[in-house]
């Protein structure tokens, strides 16, 4: 469990969005997890470098999952890690709302984190009006 300043640091960290989809955590109405990139009862560790700051439907969609079915070539894949992977070199965002993976790793993540849910495409629409995304 990370400490109340651990908490601090891994939301400045992450400039106060999702890692995963990026939402805004400011414009949501609650805190965001902090979540175990490797589940702690999988082996993960209670350390900063195994933290990312994540919103709920990121958090829930992963779960203990750390690999994915990759959409394109039907082979498993590991997740996209915001400690090891830059955001940038598996995802775009199309449309000015969509995030798109563009490797196998972010088209992996895209699917199991289920990136582009209705809720999640309308509240973008949004946050896109009010200039916080993307
Ligand atoms: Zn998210």
């Amino acid at each position: 469990m990370a400490s109340d300043e651990e908490k601090v640091i891994v939301r400045k960290r992450a400039h106060f969005r999702c890692e995963y989809c990026k939402a805004p955590e400011e414009i949501t109405g609650y805190a965001f997890h902090i979540e175990h990139i490797h589940p702690q009862d999988q082996g993960g560790k209670d350390e900063m470098e195994n933290y990312a700051l994540s919103c709920m439907p990121c958090n829930r969609a992963k779960s203990y999952h750390q690999t994915g079915q990759d959409p394109k070539t039907g082979h498993e894949k590991r997740l996209f890690h915001p400690r090891k992977d830059k955001w940038n070199d598996h995802f775009r965002v199309e449309g000015k709302i969509h995030v798109k993976g563009k490797t196998a790793i972010g088209r992996t993540t895209e699917q199991r984190l289920k990136l582009n849910q209705k809720r999640q495409l309308e509240a973008r629409a949004l946050w896109l009006e009010l200039g916080l995304y993307p």
